[in-house]
């Protein structure tokens, strides 16, 4: 856990996980929480009057001087990031992100805090491990020889490296996780933003709710994926910010699902079955990712375990409310 007596800072707190993680932080007790994002508050997932929220731009190096001021620990979770069709079509704007985390550990130098989280991805491995739909899971050492996601992996990719420099050389005590797709309520779920299980849900409560039993889905639905529950990324970013491992980390599921099957548990839990029509030339990114959980096994004797059916439960009824709120 990390020190909840002194200034614990999130940025991308108006995001998804950074949303959820200042909720967390709150219930575990966490006296001085700042949440920093771009967002105007009231786009903010979550957003609590006793947190310090702030409205910045982190990629300006003034900005993430501000954010840290007196901060002793720091997660970075603020990324212009989305799901496939964002990513493989904004490859210039995932790269400038590159400015956040520059800019952050410069700033987290200057204010020596005491551990810095940076949020990498999945999206850093290298394109030729993940060409086979049984891909067998990724492991830390497969991101080199490096060729990763373009874009979006690339960045991540670097900032990791960053983070390694500014430990090594400025002693600043960095943290890496490598998020495999993380899903659940309070998150986007349209716009372009969203990712395979929102974008899922979305599809089959808007078939269900209009009548037309239809669903479009991206790709020849047998690209395989992992998708991880909110609660068990905070559980496993929190366990990391705590210790002392310093090598970036998998957190993800190890549940390898074929986006065909995650369309079958989204019309369980909505009580349909809906005609699919593939679209081949959506983006759809690689054929096969599912986590190797080795590591974080040995390091922490823990793995994410909740169920894509339980977790995908909770996040089909939140979206659901969510849609029907707006329809009304
Ligand atoms: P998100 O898009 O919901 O949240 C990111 C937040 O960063 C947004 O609220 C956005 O407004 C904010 N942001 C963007 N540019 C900013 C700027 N210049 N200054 C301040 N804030 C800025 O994304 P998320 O799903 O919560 O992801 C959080 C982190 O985890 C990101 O680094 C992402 O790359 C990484 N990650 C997420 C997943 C996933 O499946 N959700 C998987 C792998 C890695």
């Amino acid at each position: 856990m990390p020190n909840l007596n002194k200034l614990i800072v999130v940025c991308g707190a108006g995001g998804f996980i950074g949303g959820h993680l200042i909720a967390e932080l709150r219930r575990q007790g966490a006296k001085h929480l700042r949440a920093v994002d771009i967002k105007p508050l009231d786009e903010w997932y979550q957003s609590y009057p006793d947190v310090d929220n702030l409205v910045l731009d982190l990629q300006e190096l003034p900005a993430c001087r501000k954010a840290l001021e007196g901060a002793n620990q720091v997660y970075n979770l603020a990324a212009d990031m989305g799901g496939m069709g964002f990513i493989e079509l904004n490859k210039g704007l995932c790269m400038l992100t590159v400015l956040i985390n520059t800019h952050l550990l410069i700033a987290a130098r200057e204010q020596k805090v005491e551990r810095f989280l940076y949020s990498s991805s999945a999206c850093v491995y290298a394109a030729d491990k993940q060409v086979d739909q049984n891909v067998s899971g990724l492991k830390e050492s497969d991101a080199y020889p490096a060729m990763p996601e373009d874009g979006y992996g690339w960045e991540k990719l670097f900032s990791e490296r960053m983070c390694r420099h500014f430990r090594e050389d400025f002693g600043v005590e960095t943290r890496v996780v490598r998020y495999h797709n993380v899903y659940g309520p309070l998150g986007t779920y349209d716009g372009g933003r969203e990712k395979a299980p929102s974008a899922i849900c979305r599809k089959v409560i808007q078939a269900k709710l209009s009548g037309n039993h239809e669903i479009e889905i991206w790709g020849n639905g047998q690209q395989t994926r992992s998708f991880m529950y909110i609660d068990d990324c905070l559980h496993g970013t929190n366990m990391l910010m705590d210790s002392n491992f310093v090598d970036p980390i998998n957190i993800g599921s190890a549940q390898k699902v074929s986006i065909n099957q995650l369309v079958d548990i989204a019309e369980d839990i909505a009580g349909v079955k809906l005609k699919r029509r593939y679209k081949l030339d959506a983006p759809k990114g690689v054929n096969g990712r599912n986590s190797d959980n080795t590591l974080i096994k040995k390091v922490f004797n823990w793995e994410p375990s909740i169920r894509l059916e339980d977790g995908l439960a909770k996040t089909y009824a939140w979206i659901y409310d969510q849609m029907t709120k707006k329809a009304s």
